[in-house]
């Protein structure tokens, strides 16, 4: 089993507390890795060890080698993405042939956050007085601190990690206690790419324990949070004690809507996609589906061909479509919301149990499941439950659709399916979502904004408008 030691200051240490944690593979149930469990001490060091290199070597380089930089460290996830795939497939039980798509998704990242670097401009400002000049420049924050739950450790941290970077920050990143062997294993390309001490530095430990300690540490300016909305209320609540710039990432219960004219073959697919990929543990899986009344039910149909032909089991196949819960708390939340809607009067059409068996390995599966006859009142309807479950109601026209859509508390995304570009443009524009996909689902990109309404979150993440989120502006007066 592999042991691996904090990585702070371009250095391999031991934690001060001398624990590790147990990394489970959610598959085979094996204790694959250890990692090290951080404690104050260690978020001290690692903190102290970002703001020494931003005001060191960090400040002296330019924007353009900062920028070159992120293109090496880019390059680096390119040749070895297998092996950090490898590291995060097993940490979660994600697909790999998933895993690697997004591990090399996220080389590009770095390569656009590294473009990005040498073109950030302030401006110079007209005054009403003669003689007098402002200009106003985009400076810096400081220590950016990054927390990130354990459903996509790499790709999440490298959205704050390049846009920190880009913006000429340094980061202390923190992922999940369920996974945090992946980002060791990018940290191992730091040194590589040539960053110099104490730009990029990886802890691992409880979020619980460690987690206050962070948001409220008196050297980092900004906090990147990514995760649960229970975690990311507390997280808001000790930034705003300390005044700490936040970005939060949080849930989604994201409402996916088909239209009579919809194409139902893409649009069945793209509901799949969308509810069951990575196993539905996605911050915006569509697990809210409205389908209109007079297509209800030849559109379960559908979906239940689609669902029953799915390959279950072991992540690492390149056939299998659906792997394991990533963790055992998260297996049986899954379990017991299944029995939450069952208990409300859902009528459960498909799965609807765990699975077990020589191919499901350690039995973390949950099979599938499609609930109908769907409340908007129900909790299976309103809570984010971060599993394959699928929950269905209907809805008679586009009225009665936006009103059941925006009838929640999140506001991550929405999916619409029509062929009509009136309903289109309406529901784009009347659907409370930080994305609304039209005919497709689940579509995201460096170069454009994402991040929730609502409760889902605040902030944005991705495409060029994202670092000035990282950067304060100082107005300059210059009197001649
Ligand atoms: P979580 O909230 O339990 O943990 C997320 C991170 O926060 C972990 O690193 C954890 O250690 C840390 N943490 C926990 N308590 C903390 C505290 N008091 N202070 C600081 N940090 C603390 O979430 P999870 O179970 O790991 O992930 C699932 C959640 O993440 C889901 O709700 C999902 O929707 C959300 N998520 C959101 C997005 C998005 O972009 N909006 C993306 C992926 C996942």
């Amino acid at each position: 089993m592999s042991r691996y030691q904090l990585f702070i200051n371009n250095e391999w240490v031991d934690p001060h507390s001398s624990r590790w944690l147990e990394s489970q593979d959610p598959f085979s149930g094996e204790a694959w890795a250890e990692v090290p469990q951080a404690d104050t001490v260690d978020v001290d060091r690692a903190v102290q060890a970002a703001a020494d290199a931003f005001v060191g070597p960090w400040s002296r380089i330019s924007a353009s080698d900062r920028g070159l930089l992120l293109h090496k460290l880019g390059a680096l996830v390119e040749r070895d993405a297998e092996r950090l795939a490898y590291a995060e497939s097993r940490d979660n039980g994600k697909l790999m042939s998933e895993v690697l798509g997004q591990v090399k998704y996220m080389a590009k990242y770095f390569y656009y956050y590294g473009g990005l670097a040498d073109k950030i401009q302030g401006s110079v400002v007209p005054i009403d007085k003669p003689g007098v000049f402002n200009m106003v420049r985009y400076e810096p924050m400081g220590v950016v601190a990054s927390i990130t739950p354990w459903n996509s450790s790499l790709l999440l941290t490298a959205w704050k990690l390049g846009t920190a970077l880009c913006a000429g920050n340094t980061i202390v990143c923190k992922p999940s206690e369920f996974t945090s062997v992946s980002m060791y294993e990018l940290a191992k390309l730091v040194e590589e790419a040539g960053f110099p001490p104490g730009v990029i530095n990886v802890i691992s430990g409880y979020g619980k324990d460690i987690g206050d300690h962070i948001v409220s540490h008196p050297q980092v300016a900004r906090i990147a949070f990514t995760g649960g909305d229970e975690a990311g209320r507390r997280v808001y609540t000790t930034a705003a004690a300390h005044l700490k710039r936040v970005s939060l990432e949080l849930g989604g219960k994201s409402p996916n809507i088909i239209f009579d004219d919809a194409d139902q073959e893409k649009a069945a697919n793209g509901v799949i996609t969308g509810i069951f990929s990575a196993g539905g543990q996605t911050c915006m899986a569509g697990s809210r589906l409205l389908v209109q009344e007079s297509i209800h039910d030849e559109f379960v149909e559908r979906l239940l061909k689609i669902t029953r032909a799915a390959k279950i089991g072991d992540p690492s196949k390149p056939d299998t479509q659906i792997g394991p819960v990533a963790t055992r708390p998260q297996f049986e939340k899954v379990l017991r919301y299944i029995d939450i809607a069952k208990s409300e009067g859902a009528r459960c059409v498909a799965g609807g149990r765990s699975l077990e068996g020589p191919e499901y390995g350690a039995g973390q599966f949950v099979e599938p499941t499609i609930f109908v006859d769907v409340d908007n009142s129900m909790r299976i309807a309103q809570e984010e439950v971060f599993g394959p479950v699928l929950s269905i109601l209907r809805f008679k026209d586009e009225e009665d659709a936006i009103r059941i859509a925006n009838d929640i508390r999140f506001g991550l995304a929405a999916g619409v399916w029509t062929k009509s570009l009136h309903r289109a443009m309406l529901l784009s524009e009347r659907l409370r979502a930080g994305t609304v996909w039209i005919n497709n689902y689940r579509s995201t990109s460096y170069t454009t904004p994402f991040g929730g309404f609502k409760d889902s979150g605040l902030g944005r993440e991705g495409g060029v408008e994202a670092v000035k989120e990282y950067m304060e502006a100082k107005s300059v007066w210059i009197s001649t």
